[in-house]
């Protein structure tokens, strides 16, 4: 295995550090879970998009630069090492966007994407309900279509939508056939949420961001031209952006790699040998992950599907997160109490095994999919 970078990626590599040090904000912005937070991180998407540096691997026609895979990581890790803030257009460029890509219609390409790359709609993940989290093919919103308009009206009920305060559009799954086997009647709807019916009530977190919201749908007329591939696929095509979430898209090695050599800086103020077996254990699984990583984009580009494997990313990435914020927080003692970057990591680490589908549903499918165990 070669693991040099090419020169074009290290020029690459030199043009988006030369960017980012000169562009990143030099004091971090409020969190991008608040409204004020929120505000800011757009102004900082909307810097990025006009340098062409929102959306690397997208098509130019697109806002992108046609960067290939390789880059995007080369980007991710400089992004990280920058210091640079949160994208809080992660659902719709990392989720959604994939999804488009996959399954969108030439029309919905055109008409969604350059609007996303350049944070002028700024979408919602709209899965979870009261009663369908794990279990998500326990949806019971619903679209029942009506003829006359063209279209579908949709009725439930959302929950756990992170920022759906301050986005403008949802992404969502709902039951278009109740009398087929339940993960058959599903349909994926793309939903402007200033759309009549559509109500929105934001709500806060343990950390007190108001980072959430529920989201109430009442007869929302969408056009078929809103459906994504396809009425009855919602299921298959909810899988791929899954794969997405769970997998390399959303959490890049490059945010641990960050994070690690951030403990590492804290370590060596503490002094020689403080917890430095886990210090060290941790900045190796880092690493560890940016391999792990390295082969999956090897097996992408090579053109063999990521399935669920993804749940190994997923499960690996949420629990070295926590570990390098634990080593932070024994280095720190006191300290650790204090609000700052490494308290605030902490608390957000914690949802790490929840969001994204939880740790316990990705190791039922590790043992069901990858190492073929019976289901209980
Ligand atoms: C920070 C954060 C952001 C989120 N953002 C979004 C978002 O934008 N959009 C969205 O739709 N949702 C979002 N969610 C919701 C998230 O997807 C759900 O919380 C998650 O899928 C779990 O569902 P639940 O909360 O209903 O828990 P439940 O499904 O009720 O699970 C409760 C517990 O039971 C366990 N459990 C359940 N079934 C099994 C089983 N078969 N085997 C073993 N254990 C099981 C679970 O692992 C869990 O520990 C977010 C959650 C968090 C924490």
């Amino acid at each position: 295995m070669d693991l040099t970078w090419s020169p074009e990626e290290e020029e690459f590599r030199q043009e988006a550090r030369g960017w980012l040090a000169a562009n990143v904000p030099g004091n971090p912005l409020p969190s991008g879970d608040t409204r004020e937070g929120f505000a800011a991180h757009l102004e900082w998407e909307r810097t990025l998009f006009e340098a062409r540096w929102s959306v690397v691997s997208w098509p130019e026609a697109y806002g992108g630069r046609d960067a290939s895979l390789w880059q995007w990581l080369v980007f991710e890790d400089e992004y990280h090492r920058a210091g640079a803030p949160a994208r809080v257009t992660q659902n719709g460029i990392f989720l959604l966007a994939p999804t488009v890509f996959a399954f969108g219609t030439q029309e919905q390409q055109r008409r969604i994407l350059p609007r996303m790359a350049a944070a002028e709609d700024l979408w919602a993940q709209g899965w979870s309900e009261p009663g369908a989290g794990s279990d998500l093919a326990a949806i019971r919103s619903r679209a029942v279509r009506d003829e006359g308009a063209g279209g579908w009206r949709l009725t439930g009920q959302k929950t756990w939508t992170t920022r759906g305060a301050f986005c403008t559009h949802l992404f969502g799954l709902f039951r278009t056939d109740p009398e087929a086997e339940r993960h058959r009647g599903l349909t994926y709807f793309l939903v402007p949420l200033d759309a009549p019916g559509v109500t929105v009530r934001g709500f806060e977190r343990l950390d007190g961001d108001e980072g959430f919201a529920e989201v109430f749908l009442d007869d929302v007329l969408v056009p078929d031209a809103d459906v994504l591939g396809g009425v009855g696929e919602g299921w298959r095509v909810a899988m791929a952006t899954t794969g997405s979430e769970r997998g390399l898209t959303l959490r890049s090695p490059g945010r641990f790699l960050h994070t690690a050599d951030r403990l590492l800086d804290l370590a060596r103020t503490k002094g020689p040998g403080a917890h430095r077996d886990r210090v060290v254990q941790s900045w190796i699984e880092a690493q560890a992950y940016e391999l792990f990583t390295l082969e999956q984009v090897t097996s992408i580009v090579e053109g063999r599907q990521i399935g669920a494997e993804s749940s190994l990313n997923k499960l690996f990435w949420s629990q070295l997160d926590i570990a390098l914020h634990e080593t932070a927080n024994d280095l720190l003692g006191p300290e650790a109490e204090v609000d700052g970057p490494w308290s605030r990591g902490f608390l957000f680490s914690l949802a790490g095994p929840i969001y994204a589908g939880t740790n316990e549903i990705q190791r039922n499918i590790v043992a069901e999919r990858l190492l073929g165990l019976p289901r209980r």
